[in-house]
């Protein structure tokens, strides 16, 4: 016999495991409770800080906002300096980091900061 706790904790990985991109403990909550709905945000909270301890999961800090990913291994953003607008961009090759880093890359968030194209423009 499944404890409940096992059951809610596959519902919600199986629900992690089909999103391919950035999403929100808030994002995963509204998927979730159309599949259980005995399962609460604060649920959705302790399960995602134990995915991230086990690695199944990485987070990052996107607009003050906390983004989770299975898949991705990074989070890249471009800052306008000017605008403050955030623009996300991916990095495929790490070959760059690997060798200034004395040990394995599990995940990475990068902030670089500029002037935004619509704001070079103006000037
Ligand atoms: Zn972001
Ligand atoms: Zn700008």
């Amino acid at each position: 016999m499944k404890n409940r706790n096992t059951k809610q904790k596959e519902t919600i990985l199986s629900i992690v495991n089909q999103i391919n991109t950035f999403f929100t403990a808030e994002d995963l909550y509204n998927l979730i409770k159309k599949k259980d709905k005995n399962v609460s945000l604060a649920t959705v909270y302790r399960f995602l800080n134990k995915f991230k301890e086990e690695g199944e999961v990485y987070s990052y800090l996107c607009d003050r906002k906390t983004v989770y990913s299975k898949e991705k291994k990074s989070h890249c953003h471009f800052i306008c300096e000017n605008s403050g607008q955030i623009i996300h961009f991916e990095i495929d090759n790490i070959d760059f980091l690997k060798n200034k880093i004395p040990g394995k890359i599990t995940s990475f968030q990068l902030e670089v900061k500029g002037i935004c194209e619509d704001c070079c423009k103006k000037d």
